[in-house]
Formats: C-alpha cells, structure tokens, sequence
C-alpha cells in the first residue's frame, strides 16, 4: 500500500511538473490536442501494455519532452526527480542545436546504446505518435512525409528492440496499421 501512494504521488507530480511546462503547446494533429495527452499516453502505453511500474520509468516517460520541447533544465529534472529520471529524460531528448534532419538520423544511430529504461520510453513514443498520425495526420504533412516518417520510425524501433516484447508487439501492430493506411 505504501509503495503505491508513493508511486501515485511521484506519478502525480511529474504530471504537474510537465502539464504546466507544456501548458501553451499543442499536438501537430488535426484536432490540436493539449500536448501534455502525450507524455500521459506514453506513461499509459508502459503502465497497461509494458505492465511497467518502476517509478524512474513511469516518471521519465511523463517528462521525456520537457527539456527538448520546453524551458525546462536537465538540473531542474535532477532537483525535482532525481539522477536517474534526469538521466532517461536526457537519453530521450534530442540535441537541439543539429539540424532536424541531422538528429532524426542519430536517433536510429543511437538507438542501440540506449539504457533499458529509455528505450521502453522511446518505443511507448513512437507507439503514440505512430497511433496520432494515423487518426489525426498533421493538416500540413503530405503523404510522403507522413511514409517517410512511418519508415523512420520503424528504424529507431529496429535498434532499441530486444527487451520489450509486449512493447515490441504493440509497435508492429501500429506499425502495420500505419503502413495500411499510406499503402506501404
Ligand atoms: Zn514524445
């Protein structure tokens, strides 16, 4: 019982924490979602798909676009959360001063060095951008973009596979589904 108030509360603070940093962002889809269903969604792939409820984990994946996507401090994380949240945030997090295409092709390049931990982050992330794509694709993208970023993504996945497989699984089927609707 102690153990899952202490999971609630730290849960609920990293939702505090990135609903305020994210508050004025919106998703690229269609519809506009509030940015922060995102991080929520991630944390949910883990918690019901992955059946993960290690904290550092759960918590990371609620920040892991707090420092890439807003004013928030890797020594903010740190303070707040601890070393090893900070650590899987960061390992989540793109270097910002590359040019996008440039830290699109490292994500594959780094994929396979990632920690444990970040890649359970990392395939959630995609498995929830994948999914908004498909059901609500972003107004300005062409169908070739959206192919070319469905097979990027299955890229980086091809490297951070190995030791999800009930994440692994979910990302082929929306994979698949993806694939289907773009006629890959
Ligand atoms: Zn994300």
């Amino acid at each position: 019982m102690t153990e899952n108030n202490n999971l609630s509360g730290s849960l609920l603070q990293a939702i505090l924490f990135a609903a305020e940093k994210h508050r004025d962002q919106r998703r690229k889809g269609a519809d506009q979602a509030p940015y922060i269903n995102h991080p929520i969604a991630v944390a949910e792939i883990l918690w019901r798909v992955g059946e993960i409820r290690d904290e550092v984990t759960l918590q990371a994946a609620i920040l892991h676009d707090t420092v890439e996507d807003t004013d928030t401090t890797l020594e903010e994380l740190e303070r707040l959360f601890g070393t090893e949240v900070r650590d899987v945030v960061m390992e989540a997090t793109d270097d910002k001063s590359l040019p996008k295409a440039e830290r699109k092709r490292l994500q594959v390049v780094h994929a396979s060095h990632k920690s444990i931990r970040a890649r359970a982050v990392k395939i959630a992330d995609k498995i929830s951008n994948l999914g908004d794509i498909i059901r609500t694709p972003p107004p300005d993208w062409t169908a070739k973009r959206i192919c070319e970023y469905v097979l990027w993504s299955e890229q980086v996945v091809a490297g951070l596979r190995g030791y999800h497989p009930a994440l692994e699984a979910a990302y082929d089927a929306v994979l698949a589904e993806a694939k289907k609707s773009v006629g890959l």
